[in-house]
């Protein structure tokens, strides 16, 4: 068992104790008699030593061209690579996910490092005609100033890489806030920054708990915008926050993301994205797909299909290669999968496999719950409408596209959502009649890539996307107008 450490905040470049020198204990949740190392528990005097450094640094930081902070990120990219496996195993004990999906979040945040260093050279903006002679109009993106970052546990790099690689690149400083269950993710991450060269106080991590270390963040008065991710009950009070000052604020929350299998689909590829949809990262992930909208015609095909292949999930620790579905990341995130097992149950909803923790000396010590599936169950059950972010999944039956697309809709979210059909046309009815940021076809719910634009609609964003489009956000747009015809010239009266 690897040595518990004590992990400090990065502040201004220097890795310090939180003021009150109180800190907070981060378990493996695989096996929770394992202490991942102790982290320091912040306060808002920490928050404002960490925003003061971000102001100080952005100075500089603003005026060093695009193309430099860039190969910044370049290098920190092949940094990243070159410490990829030490990092996916550093994520894998501090929050349950197998190793294979722990080096994909670590990929992520190097596809994502890569992506927005040529963002560096790009970057665009436009000119116009004026409507006057002699004048030249041009739109240009400028950066916002110190950002401040809240992150959630579940993709404890990739995150919070999707944030700060684009507001680096843009020329923005920023005050990091990861989640409490997996701060050491984001200190590696920038572990690596600070390797490849990022100057003093352009990045700062304060670690702690929401209200004590996030809520002084959105509430600085320096800091000019905020980037959420986490549950949209944690983002309206975020959202509401910042909308006392102006901020802006990009929140990126939950879903309850479905995938729809029609008649004339490939049935065990439907099982294959299933499984992968349903219970990759043990079901905690905000495009996981927790709802399957199967036609009459392949329902009981599917259903026998996808429960013998779920049996056969070996579920345990994921440093174990041959492990295929770790735990829950938390007390907390285990007794609302319990809980959600109880309520299906209680709907009238029938467990076709699972619906328990399961026993043995193995995973006594883990928060391990085992893949469920639900079935015979209606739309409006809780189980079908509500985020419950643990392998639990529920099968409902439809007669048609059209009936899917409007299930599909029927929940207060709208981020992913798949299709299994051979049928161009209604692959095509459906991209166009379900409400939400992604839709994949003949591909599980879960899947994104850097270079599109990622997030989603209703409770699960309010009108910002990360991936490609995270630099409008991160920037903000200076409209400038250049007269040489040395005279006054009215806009609006003298073109004539
Ligand atoms: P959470 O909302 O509990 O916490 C998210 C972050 O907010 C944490 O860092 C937490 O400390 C902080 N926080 C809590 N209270 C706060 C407050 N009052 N003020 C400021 N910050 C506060 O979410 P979680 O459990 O970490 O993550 C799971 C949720 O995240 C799920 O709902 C999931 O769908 C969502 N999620 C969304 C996306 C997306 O891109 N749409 C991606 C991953 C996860």
């Amino acid at each position: 068992m690897a040595q518990s450490k004590i992990y400090k905040n990065f502040i201004g470049g220097e890795w310090v104790e939180s003021r009150s020198g109180q800190t907070f204990e981060n378990l493996n949740p695989a096996d929770t008699s394992d202490v991942v190392g102790y982290f320091q528990d912040s306060s808002e005097a920490d928050v404002n030593d960490a925003v003061e450094a971000a102001k100080a640094a952005w100075e500089k930081w603003r005026l060093t061209p695009a193309p430099k902070r860039g190969e910044i990120l370049y290098r920190a990219g092949e940094i990243l690579s070159e410490r990829k496996e030490e990092y996916a195993r550093d994520m894998t004990r501090e929050m349950g996910k197998i190793l294979k999906e722990t080096r994909g979040d670590v990929q992520e945040a190097i596809d994502t490092a890569f992506y927005m260093a040529g963002e560096g050279r790009r970057m665009f903006g436009f000119t116009t005609p004026s409507e006057l002679k002699d004048k030249f109009n041009m739109a240009m993106r400028v950066p916002l100033g110190v950002v401040g970052m809240i992150t959630p546990w579940n993709f404890p790099m990739a995150i919070p890489s999707w944030k700060i690689f684009p507001a680096l690149v843009c020329g923005n400083t920023c005050v990091i806030k990861p989640a409490e269950d997996t701060p050491l993710s984001t200190i590696n991450l920038v572990r690596a920054l600070v390797d490849a060269g990022l100057p003093k106080g352009v990045v700062n991590i304060v670690t702690g708990h929401g209200p004590t270390a996030g809520a002084p963040l959105v509430n600085h008065k320096d800091v000019r915008a905020i980037s959420f991710t986490g549950s949209s009950e944690v983002g309206r009070i975020v959202g509401q926050a910042a909308a006392a000052s102006f901020k802006p604020c990009s929140l990126e929350m939950g879903g309850k993301n479905a995938i729809i299998v029609l008649d004339d689909a490939n049935v065990d590829l439907a099982v294959d994205g299933a499984l992968w949809g349903a219970f990759g990262t043990a079901g905690q992930r905000c495009t996981a797909a927790s709802r399957m909208i199967v036609q009459r015609g392949v329902h009981d095909e599917f259903v026998a299909k996808f429960v013998e292949r779920t049996k056969k999930m070996k579920i345990g620790d994921g440093l174990d290669e041959t492990v295929t579905m770790g735990p829950q990341v938390n007390k907390q995130q285990i007794d609302t999968t319990v809980k959600y097992v109880e309520i299906g149950k209680n709907e009238g909803a029938k467990i076709a496999t699972g619906g328990s923790r399961p026993n043995g000396d193995r995973l006594s010590r883990g928060w391990f719950h085992e893949p469920t599936i639900f079935t015979n169950a209606h739309p409006k059950m809780r189980i079908a409408q509500e985020e419950i972010f643990g392998p639990v999944t529920t099968v409902i039956q439809t007669t048609s596209v059209e009936e899917a697309a409007e299930i599909a809709n029927s929940t207060m979210y709208g981020l992913s959502s798949a299709i299994y059909t051979r049928d161009v046309n209604k692959a095509f009815r459906a991209i166009r009649d379900i409400y939400a940021g992604i839709t994949y076809v003949n591909a599980p719910t879960i899947g994104a890539e850097v270079h599109l634009p990622f997030g989603g609609v209703k409770a699960t964003g309010n009108g910002h996307r990360e991936g490609s489009q995270a630099i409008d956000f991160f920037t903000t747009w200076k409209a400038v107008y250049i007269d040489y015809s040395d005279k006054l010239q009215r806009a609006q009266i003298d073109n004539e």
